[in-house]
């Protein structure tokens, strides 16, 4: 077994041998341009963007001109928020409370531009109700935008309930699914999507490379292009096509389209093991997000009286992040355990692990042991923990 583990796959997933071979090519002899139309260098290169498009678009259920090729999720999110907005020019925006920052932070600038928002809450479980979705519609609305997976809790959203809401009333649904592409089943058809945005470096591709779906069947997407220049991309995202990239993810999505429904399965089991395994040995342990409508990688944990500063530095030879990402140098909890309402303490006390693609029961049984020794000598020593307190966490 090598250490240190790595149990992080929500910040970032290892390359896959297999796509990393794929690209190699594209690194070397075959460097050509693909907007190059007059040589062979060029047309190679195109050949692969073209190939790439195909295995995107297979793995969403999506046609291969609904795909725009960006640097990753973030500009894919810019480019579906802003450039659906300045068509609209002001009007409303519905989102939920848990939000990635990259569509947070699009929308307050936005907001500024005249936008407005609502912001609909979570359940405890972390999961938003289609039917506060509904109710927060107004008129003006033209977007709804609900992501697919959440990155610090590994929530699931009803994204074919909502989807069939904003259908109806011919309002477009935006998902950020850089956390569930690859993960679990998405198709833009059956779940009524418009506009979904992703990232390779989340499902086991290169980094710096990513996808916009942009519908164009049956209700055709029209979006204010985001970059100005040498019109790549129909026009909406210029600049020269980080082709071994493209190749990479493309190859991502063939593999995640091919072995997603046993790796789900392996994953999860993984992520049980992991989370029975603390629960029966560790007191006071909280699960946070809902316990069913999750990522199967994604295991999330409060334990009542450790500092998780602490227990992340005593796991030293484990890469997992703090469960709740500070919003700032404030050290304030994340807006996400906030909306779950989480008390700060407990966000604090917290750790996500993100197991994935390439973890062994070795690893998590490796994880297991040492997480409840580490809980344990960390209680022992605290003065903020007493045997038998309750899971409230009021011991701040
Ligand atoms: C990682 C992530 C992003 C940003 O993706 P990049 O490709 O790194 O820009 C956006 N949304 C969610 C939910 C993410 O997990």
């Amino acid at each position: 077994m090598q250490r240190p583990i790595y149990m992080d796959c929500h910040a970032t997933t290892p390359l896959d041998p297999r796509a990393l071979e794929a690209m190699l090519p594209y690194l070397r002899e075959h460097f050509g341009n693909a907007s190059s139309r007059t040589h062979s260098f060029g047309w190679a290169a195109e050949e692969a963007v073209d190939a790439a498009r195909a295995q995107v678009a297979a793995l969403l259920g999506a046609q291969a001109r609904e795909i725009v090729f960006t640097s990753g999720a973030t500009e894919a999110i810019h480019l579906a928020l802003r450039g659906s907005a300045r068509r609209e020019r002001g009007g409303h925006i519905v989102t939920t409370a848990i939000e990635h920052k990259a569509v947070l932070d699009t929308l307050a600038e936005l907001e500024k531009q005249g936008l407005e928002t609502t912001r609909v809450p979570v359940g405890s479980d972390g999961v938003v109700d289609p039917e506060a979705i509904r109710a927060a519609l107004r008129s003006d609305t033209f977007l709804v935008c609900v992501m697919a997976a959440n990155n610090e809790i590994g929530t699931l959203q009803p994204l074919a309930e909502v989807g069939q809401l904003t259908r109806e009333r011919g309002i477009l649904l935006f998902t950020d699914a850089a956390q569930a592409v690859g993960k679990v089943p998405l198709d833009v058809e059956a779940l009524q999507i418009d506009l979904l945005s992703m990232s390779a470096h989340k499902a086991y591709g290169p980094k710096g490379v990513g996808a916009l779906y942009v519908r164009r069947r049956g209700r055709r997407v029209r979006l204010a292009p985001a970059s100005p220049g040498g019109g790549q991309e129909r026009g909406l995202r210029s600049g020269t096509l980080n082709v071994p990239g493209i190749v990479g993810l493309g190859m991502a999505c063939e593999i995640a389209g091919a072995e997603l429904e046993v790796e789900a399965k392996r994953v999860l089991g993984l992520r049980e093991r992991l989370r029975q395994g603390i629960e029966s040995a560790v007191p006071d342990v909280t699960l946070n997000g809902s316990p069913t409508q999750r990522l199967p990688g994604n295991l999330n944990m409060s334990f009542a009286g450790v500092q998780g500063e602490s227990l992340l530095m005593q796991l030293n030879d484990i890469a997992v992040s703090p469960g709740s990402a500070c919003d700032s140098a404030s050290g304030e909890p994340s807006h996400v355990m906030r909306a779950l309402g989480v008390p700060d303490d407990l966000a604090r006390s917290s750790i996500r692990f993100g197991l994935g693609r390439f973890n062994t029961q070795e690893e998590v049984d490796y994880v297991l042991d040492k997480v409840i020794a580490v809980v344990g000598r960390l209680r022992r020593a605290s003065p903020l923990y007493a045997n038998g307190m309750s899971s409230q966490g009021e011991s701040s």
